[in-house]
């Protein structure tokens, strides 16, 4: 294993560093190259290997400050981080949730929490990457959801159902969004919920069940069940009733992160398209030299670059402390469609060895798609910027 460990002392991020943080990604991705995610996707399984580099090189533990034992790095590098992942054709979604869902704890967590969980967060020693917020009955509707947690002395009692809940059962802690106040009591549907650090380990067996569900790609996500579950009231991030607020500005830098990982997935695919495009002759010429073929290719990589400036630009603004939702989102929905576009053009220059599982670019196409969709669709995205940005009417 080469050392790919990142020593970079820095939270806004710089040329050189990044420049640093991205080789550093590609060497370790190199020994997981493709015939590694061919198996893990045939049999549905974890990429246990590939998450220890990540985690012992430090690149899941970027964005916890250097005083918590992390790297200390800004959004800008830990996009990087994830986009170049993708870019080697490498899937992070196996843990990039253990980059980002700690955000939550950091900002709203009381000093006991941050000092008790982020170390171990840090070093890969606690995993915190399950995020329970979606159910079956509200999908996107978030504040109708209707797991509760009610007061019982020193501890809440939980009640309800969570689907999508992605690396449960490769994960220690969750976070998890759940009503303490009822919506009949509340001004705003916003109001009345709270976030948890639930700790699944003691919880499973004790009203914590996890089922996993089979996906078009292979991403270890479950569905949950809370029977009764009993949790200390000490795991209560931040103030009881204000939880949606917490949730809300950690989910801006998972769309930032998330919209990185597409635009290493557009590179991926355009690499792929024009190698292919290059070597492939029929008709006795290279099948590139037909402009039928060329411009898919050059308009999602010409996609894919006006994509990645507005990634890039959310996570300055990001590490500069910026309101984002407008920038993040668009990022993400540019992102995504990006990488669609490079993975619908790719299937197509490889005509039938498009589809087959050597070739990689089938499992590839698979994972891709999941992104019109989670973890925020192009719809919702789009509702948010006619409403929220220019001013049109409420449609729900
Ligand atoms: C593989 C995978 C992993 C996931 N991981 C997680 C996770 O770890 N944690 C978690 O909490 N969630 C997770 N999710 C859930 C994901 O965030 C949701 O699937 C997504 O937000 C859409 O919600 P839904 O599936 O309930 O769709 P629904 O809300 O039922 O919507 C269905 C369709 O209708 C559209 N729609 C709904 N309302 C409107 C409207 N008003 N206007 C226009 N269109 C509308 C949506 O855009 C969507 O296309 C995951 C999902 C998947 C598939």
């Amino acid at each position: 294993m080469p050392d790919t460990t990142i020593q970079v002392e820095n939270s806004v991020s710089n040329d050189e560093m990044i420049t640093e943080v991205r080789d550093s990604v590609a060497k370790l991705c190199g020994d997981f190259q493709g015939e590694y995610w061919r198996k893990l996707d045939r049999e549905q399984a974890y990429p246990t290997e590939f998450v220890k580099a990540l985690t012992d090189a430090g690149f899941l533990g970027a964005l916890i400050p250097e005083e918590y034992g992390g790297v200390g790095l800004g959004m800008v590098a830990a996009s990087v981080i994830l986009e170049e992942i993708h870019h080697q054709g490498c899937n992070a979604a196996a843990c990039h949730a253990q980059m980002y869902t700690m955000g939550t704890v950091l900002r709203h967590g009381s000093p006991e929490q941050k000092q008790e969980y982020l170390p171990k967060i840090a070093d890969g020693s606690l995993r915190l990457q399950a995020f329970g917020v979606t159910e079956p009955t509200s999908g996107t509707d978030t504040t109708s959801l209707r797991t509760v947690a009610v007061r019982d002395g020193d501890d809440f009692l939980i009640n309800g159902q969570k689907i999508w809940t992605s690396r449960a059962e490769h994960s220690d802690l969750m976070l998890l969004l759940a009503r303490t106040t009822p919506l009949n009591e509340v001004k705003k549907k916003t109001e009345g919920l709270s976030v948890f650090l639930l700790d699944m380990r003691k919880a499973k067996g004790n009203g914590l069940t996890i089922r996993p569900i089979r996906t078009m790609m292979n991403h270890s996500t479950t569905e949950v069940f809370f029977d009764n579950l009993r949790i200390p009231a000490s795991n209560l991030i931040g103030e009881e009733n204000r939880g949606f607020r917490y949730i809300l500005s950690g989910m801006n830098a998972e769309r930032i992160l998330i919209a990185a990982e597409c635009i290493g997935d557009a590179k991926w695919f355009t690499k792929k398209s024009t190698n292919y495009a290059n070597d492939r002759n029929i008709f006795g010429r290279p099948i590139g030299q037909n402009q039928g073929i060329q411009f898919p290719i050059a308009r999602a990589y010409a996609q894919m670059k006006a994509a990645e400036l507005m990634v890039y630009h959310a996570a300055r603004l990001y590490e500069a402390g910026k309101p984002i939702g407008e920038e993040a989102n668009t990022a993400k929905l540019l992102a995504a469609d990006a990488s669609w576009a490079a993975a619908e053009a790719c299937v197509q220059t490889h005509g039938g060895f498009g589809f087959a599982e050597e070739y990689d670019v089938e499992r590839k196409f698979r994972e891709a798609r999941l992104y019109q969709v989670a973890p925020i669709s192009t719809n919702l995205i789009l509702s948010y910027l006619a409403e929220h940005v220019l001013g049109m009417p409420r449609s729900y």
